[in-house]
């Protein structure tokens, strides 16, 4: 028996007089007027069937039982559309099958959810996911995300590189996150941890000889999740021995280029900008820049050093964004609050009325030069930042991203993409006092920044960089250290000591006496890629099976508890019962 001469939602005006046979889920069934109408749907789209009771009588009655997801088999001549009933939309909107004989291969009970149903709850969605993913959003996601990673593959496989796996039980690699752990059965009291990317691994290929190295890779992250974080996630995950920034930047471009036209026939504009770290904080507030509107911050710490207004006088940043409306009392309140939450004292702040007179509470402190250098056009409203460097960044970035998304000023059609360049090497944490890699350990410092790690570590820029697509991190890597002492100063700084250097990197550091390239990499998350070129707002929508917010799977129930017998041989007893 033949299921099907085509898909569904292949049928076109060439198969008019044909007799077909298609199989597929039932869409949406109709009666009218004593025809029956149902929309036979597979991943290719929809077909119409028509069945006619004096045509077909039998495959009519079998039509009462059929309900939304029945698999069907039909039978029957692919005809013309009247011209009224032509559905310009369709790709197969010219034609129907004229039915002949229907039979129900597979019944469905009522659905949980309506395919076509918005705002389902996701539990309910995840825990029906072959349902879930039937839906069109979906079913476009998942063969985009494949088609991607096929275009990523050609590219990166035609430049040289081997794609080289790399082991899922491992070492911890820390990336920032917490470890996922695997008890080691043969080792009691041992674990594997999951790798949160083959970081350790690739730069070892590298001293290997391997030379050029990609894998698309899935990565672990015990984080707490938040909409854009995922605890499983995939990355495409690069390395070069003897690399070359412009070489690696332009073979990067070169794939993005690939995948935009192939998968969506949209022509980029390489090479693509690039901006260094300090540039995009005070410019955008943001390391992580949206391009796709102006809304620049600008500078006015110079202008206002010996302000009458006191806050403005004694901080070391004032910066500002002037907004094009002129906002009430009310909405100022409002955006005070925001700013606060984002760690701001208060929202300075000039109102230009239409007649484009001034209007604010400091505006009697302020001198002629400075008032010269706020004015702003008639109905708008220039706002504030002052403080710590870092948090007036923090504050006037988000701002910027909240108002330009109020005020529609993001152009939703446009890409723009920018290479960050020149990060800080490292930051302090307050909690631990301590300095903290901005990348991670391996990354080396930008040249002519090694003294700066002792005399001055805050200072230290790092070789690394972030690709960053309308306003999401898309990529990010570093050129790495080579030389095992720099590496172990840089341990040193970050406070790793001698012995746990050797317990935790000592394999890193004995590959890298023994003769280590020169070498660098990038990786690029595979899922935050696919939510900007499908423009997708539900990262965990990126994936056929994601976990929840709570990191579980309410379709297999995992995780799960574990049998006491696995637990016994694994030599572990759980301190809490499991809930
Ligand atoms: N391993 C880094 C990351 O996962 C990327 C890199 O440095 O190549 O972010």
């Amino acid at each position: 028996m033949k299921w099907r001469d085509l898909m569904c939602g292949e049928v076109r005006s060439e198969q008019i007089g044909k007799r077909i046979t298609l199989s597929g889920w039932t869409d949406t069934r109709r009666d009218h007027g004593g025809l029956v109408f149902i929309d036979l749907r597979d991943r290719a789209g929809v077909c119409q069937l028509v069945i006619n009771p004096e045509r077909a009588p039998e495959a009519f009655a079998a039509t009462h039982e059929i309900r939304n997801e029945f698999v069907l088999r039909a039978e029957g001549e692919v005809v013309a559309r009247a011209p009224e009933a032509v559905n310009p939309k369709l790709p197969t909107g010219e034609i129907e099958l004229q039915v002949d004989s229907l039979e129900i291969v597979s019944r469905c009970p009522p659905l949980p959810f309506q395919l076509d149903e918005e705002n389902v709850d996701e539990t309910l969605r995840l825990r029906n996911r072959w349902l879930d993913l039937r839906r069109d959003r979906l079913q476009k996601n998942i063969a985009l995300r494949a088609q991607m990673v096929g275009v990523i593959r050609r590219v990166i496989e035609s430049a040289g590189f081997l794609d080289i796996q790399t082991p899922i039980l491992g070492k911890p690699t820390p990336e920032g996150a917490r470890d996922f752990l695997v008890p080691a059965r043969l080792q009691p009291g041992r674990f594997y941890a999951l790798p949160q990317s083959p970081q350790l691994y690739k730069q070892i290929l590298m001293i290997a000889g391997f030379d050029r190295y990609y894998q698309i890779a899935v990565c672990f992250r015990d984080e707490d999740l938040r909409a854009d974080r995922l605890q499983e996630l995939t990355q495409l995950d690069v390395e070069v021995a003897f690399p070359d920034l412009d070489g690696l930047f332009s073979l990067m471009e070169r794939m993005l280029e690939a995948v935009w036209r192939e998968c969506l026939g949209v022509e980029l504009e390489p090479p693509f900008l690039r901006m260094s770290w300090d540039e995009a904080m005070a410019r955008y507030g943001s390391d992580k820049p949206d391009l796709r509107f102006a809304l620049e911050i600008e500078e006015a710490s110079e202008a206002t050093r010996g302000s009458e207004f006191g806050v403005f006088a004694k901080v070391p940043c004032v910066r500002f964004l002037r907004v094009p409306k002129e906002y009430s009392r009310g909405d100022l309140a409002k955006l005070e609050e925001f700013a606060k939450e984002w760690g701001a004292g208060g929202l300075a702040y000039i109102v230009y009325g239409e007649d484009g007179e001034p209007r604010s509470p400091i505006l009697k402190f302020l001198s002629e030069p400075e008032l010269e250098l706020f004015r702003s056009e008639p109905g708008s409203t220039v706002l504030f930042g002052a403080g710590e460097p870092a948090m007036v960044a923090r504050v006037l970035g988000q701002l910027r991203l909240k108002l330009a998304g109020e005020l529609g000023l993001i152009d939703e059609d446009a890409w723009r993409f920018l290479w960050v360049t020149d990060f800080p090497m490292l930051e302090w944490d307050e909690e631990t006092e301590r300095w903290d890699a901005v990348h991670h350990p391996f990354t080396r410092p930008a040249v002519g920044h090694e003294a700066l790690l002792e005399s001055d570590p805050g200072a230290a820029k790092a070789l690394a960089y972030d690709l960053v697509g309308n306003g999401v991190e898309l990529g990010g890597g570093s050129f790495r250290i080579y030389e095992p002492d720099l590496q172990q100063k840089v341990f040193e700084l970050l406070r790793i000591s001698p012995e746990e250097q050797r317990s935790k990197f000592g394999f890193l550091l004995d590959a890298l006496s023994m003769g280590a390239p020169p070498h660098g990499g990038i990786a690029f998350g595979i899922e935050r890629l696919l939510m900007v070129l499908g423009h997708e707002q539900n990262l965990r929508d990126t994936q056929a099976f994601p976990k929840n917010q709570a990191g579980a799977d309410p379709m297999t129930g995992a995780p799960s508890n574990a049998d006491p017998k696995n637990l016994r041989e694994l030599g572990i007893k759980p301190i809490a019962p499991p809930t």
